[in-house]
């Protein structure tokens, strides 16, 4: 997997496939809206905008060679996310 990566950015180069990024992240960005602002019944445009975007960042993250540091970071943030839930959740129990 992560050769398709190395083998996209070899062929297609850092820069253009960097936009490539950002344009996938703005079509979800736009089904998330039509799904929310129009009630538009668009799961099926999610769920392929949702996986271009998820190959995407993966792109990015062998471009800039930080797949483990985002890892990191991610897993760290998580644990942030969760103590953040259950503080809010005894707050609100109360
Ligand atoms: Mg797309």
């Amino acid at each position: 997997m992560t050769n398709i990566y190395k083998r996209a950015l070899k062929t297609w180069g850092k820069e253009p496939q960097m936009l490539q990024v950002i344009e996938e992240m703005s079509e979800l960005i736009k089904e998330i809206l039509k799904n929310i602002n129009r009630k538009k019944d668009n799961l099926a445009e999610i769920i392929e905008e949702t996986a271009d975007v998820e190959i995407m960042l993966n792109q990015l993250k062998s471009c800039y060679d930080i797949e483990k540091q985002v890892e990191d970071y991610k897993a760290q943030k998580l644990l942030k996310i969760e103590k953040r839930l259950d503080d809010w959740e005894k707050l609100k129990g109360k």
